[in-house]
């Protein structure tokens, strides 16, 4: 009995990407509503169906949409900001702060859209998604037509739409409750990575995930740095820590996977986790080569993502099957090792399954939903055809084609691009809306980099307090007699502590200040490491002084906590001068006159200079600044410090090019 569809593609080199890789040169696909019915060779299909529309594919390609399976859609709108950096650098220090500053429910919206206009021309149908404000994501990805899985971010930083992680657990919560069973949008959890969550909010994403029984999509082992810090901070790799947090409660898709080990890959089998795969960015940023062979042969799903188009710059798929496949052939030294079949295999069918929507899309099967599209192949960097080995059009899909030759595409039923013309987007209105943001973003950036102390701020680096510092620095050829005048009455002694101090100081144009990244050691009484310490601090010249005695320099400094390593402030600030200071410290904090002072008996070591005594006071005020510096002096006389005016006055100098 011949039954009515709506419509049949005929004429096609069928690429079904079903369990078997059953594949057609004269085949065709039956589709009626946003489903296909059957897929086979055209002249059965022509036997077993009516359809109301007929379409010849012209000898093109047909098969299945690609996946997408990590990315941050509305980025594109960041593509180009900051490049060739170090990803901590990178995230931290460019893309995050515009982020705080710029990202916005139309910000996302915009970015989305545009990214869905070039997922439709590149032949993707289907991406996994995580941003903010993510139902704009799904808005702005149902009206262009395209299925997705959105992955709400959770962090423990604020983020650009949630001051706390308990404000985005809760609408995440709410989320997944407007989009749940919509034909097109799976809402998930998408708790960021590990180490920019705390365990309570991995446990709590986990558990809002599985009860809902949505995806869970996150970063995981991206750097052997995040590896190395979850092995010193946890003290195990990252997948047994999430486990840990009972991550796999939930269907987790885990983006990267760079770096980890067998007895990882077999616990993300173990617990059906997917796997994206980022060619492209693991390169760029050079975060290394994933295990994908050795996950592949495992049995994990592992599907091909393109990443943010910020750290790739695009998200073309079609690069991202080529490069998974070179990748893969270059790190085991072995071209056998990833053939172009199983590429696509992974930019479709397996890449569905990773994002945990195998029944629904990443095939052409019966059953599946209709989202497919045509390549022409026949184009002159693709030609000519050879049949002999019925693999061979795999290898053209993946190591000729390129995105642009992709002619129509259909989602759920619906074409959103027929003979290349979008059905669903306006490109031209979008990419002008783009170009005034990038405007604005510049001249955000801009200002931004033309002071020191505001590119410290963009990073949270310190709040823009001031304090001062009242010093008097004098070299003493013989510190015994400091240590005995110590402990005279007339002066008491809160507390004692003995450091040793690595500064280093980043010089800019004088008008900038000096950056002392100092890392302490606290020494204990065997003289050895009890714990460290590292700080920011910003001297700002402007706002140097001196005071009556001569002796006193008072400078304006902002003080932080050093978050990142120093290899991170040099390629974040780049001073125009470095200088490195190493010296052993002995410190008191006394109460001399009612006032408290600190005492620094310092050892120069590195440049070998000798002793120098400190006494100093920090106030917050400029009057307290000036009544402190006659004390300060007093002091160091009470300590046998001979004062003389100009030898004091040539120290501070000596100090201020040195520092
Ligand atoms: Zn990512």
């Amino acid at each position: 009995m011949v039954k009515p569809v709506d419509l049949l593609l005929t004429n096609a080199i069928l690429l079904t990407m079903d369990e078997t890789l059953s594949q057609f040169e004269n085949g065709a696909v039956a589709v009626s509503g946003d489903s296909i019915v059957a897929a086979g060779p055209e002249a059965e299909l022509r036997k077993q169906f009516e359809a109301k529309e007929t379409m010849d594919c012209g000898g093109k390609v047909l098969m299945p949409g690609l996946v997408n399976a990590h990315t941050h859609v509305p980025m594109t709108l960041l593509r180009g900001l900051a490049d060739d950096l170090r990803l901590d650098v990178w995230l931290m220090g460019y893309i995050m702060p515009v982020e705080r500053e710029f990202v916005n429910p139309e910000f996302v919206r915009l970015g989305a859209s545009i990214g869905c206009a070039e997922f439709i021309r590149s032949g993707v149908t289907t991406f996994a998604d995580m941003y903010y404000y993510e139902s704009a994501v799904a808005e702005a990805t149902a009206a262009a037509g395209l299925r997705a899985v959105c992955g709400q971010t959770i962090m423990r930083f604020p983020a650009p739409d949630a001051q706390s992680y308990e404000d985005s657990l809760a609408a995440t919560r709410e989320f997944i409750e407007k989009w749940l069973h919509h034909p097109l949008i799976v809402p998930a959890v998408s708790p960021h990575a590990p180490y920019s969550c705390t365990e309570e909010i991995l446990r709590a994403t986990a558990a809002l995930a599985a009860e809902f029984d949505v995806p869970l999509h996150t970063h995981i082992s991206e750097t052997s740095f995040e590896v190395e810090n979850a092995r010193r901070d946890w003290g195990m790799p990252v997948v047994p820590y999430v486990k840990k947090q009972n991550l796999f409660d939930a269907k987790v898709l885990a983006a990267h996977c760079v770096h980890i080990d067998t007895g990882e890959i077999n616990t993300l089998k173990h617990h059906g986790a997917g796997v994206a795969h980022n060619p492209s960015s693991n390169l760029k940023l050079a975060s290394g080569a994933a295990p994908v062979v050795e996950m592949l042969n495992a049995g994990l799903n592992v599907g091909i993502g393109t990443d943010g188009p910020a750290s790739n710059n695009d998200l073309d798929m079609f690069e991202e099957m080529r490069l998974a496949a070179m990748l893969a052939k270059f790190h085991s030294v072995d071209p056998t090792s990833l053939p172009a079949q199983t590429a696509v295999l992974m930019a479709t069918r397996l890449g569905a399954q990773a994002m945990h929507l195998g029944q629904v899309t990443g095939s052409l099967e019966p059953g599946k939903r209709a989202d497919l599209i045509l390549v022409d192949i026949n184009q002159l960097h693709n030609s000519p055809h050879f049949r002999r080995d019925p693999n061979s059009v795999y290898a053209q899909i993946v190591y000729a084609t390129k995105s642009t030759d992709v002619s129509d595409v259909m989602v759920n039923g619906k074409w959103v691009m027929r003979d290349r013309k979008l059905l669903t987007l306006n490109e031209q209105e979008m990419l002008a809306q783009a170009a005034d943001l990038a405007k604005e973003v510049d001249r955000f950036l801009i200002a931004r980099e033309s002071s020191v102390l505001s590119k410290l701020i963009a990073i949270g680096g310190t709040t823009q307090e001031e304090s001062f510092e009242i010093q008097v620095k004098v070299k003493v050829e013989d510190p015994q007699p400091i240590l005995e005048a110590l402990v005279k009455p007339g002066i008491k002694i809160v507390y004692n502590r003995h450091y040793r101090e690595y500064d280093t100081y980043f010089k800019f144009k004088p008008e900038q200040g000096i950056l002392r990244y100092r890392e302490d050691e606290f020494l204990d009484e065997r003289g050895e490491v009890d714990h460290v310490r590292y700080r920011l601090t910003l001297v700002g010249e402007p706002h140097e002084r001196e005071f009556p005695s001569d002796v006193m320099l008072s400078r304006s400094r902002f003080l932080a906590p050093a978050n990142q390593s120093l290899r991170f402030y040099r390629e974040y600030f780049q001073p125009s001068e470095e200088i490195h200071i190493v010296k052993d410290r002995l410190r008191w904090l006394v109460r001399f006159k009612d006032t408290e002072f600190y005492v620094n008996l310092d050892r120069m070591d590195e440049p070998a200079l000798g002793h120098f005594l400190e006494v100093k006071s920090r106030t917050w005020s400029r009057r307290d600044a000036e009544h402190k510096s006659t004390l300060v002096l007093e002091l160091a006389k009470f300590l046998g410090v001979s004062t003389r005016e100009t030898e004091a006055r040539e120290y501070v100098k000596i100090v201020e090019e040195r520092s």
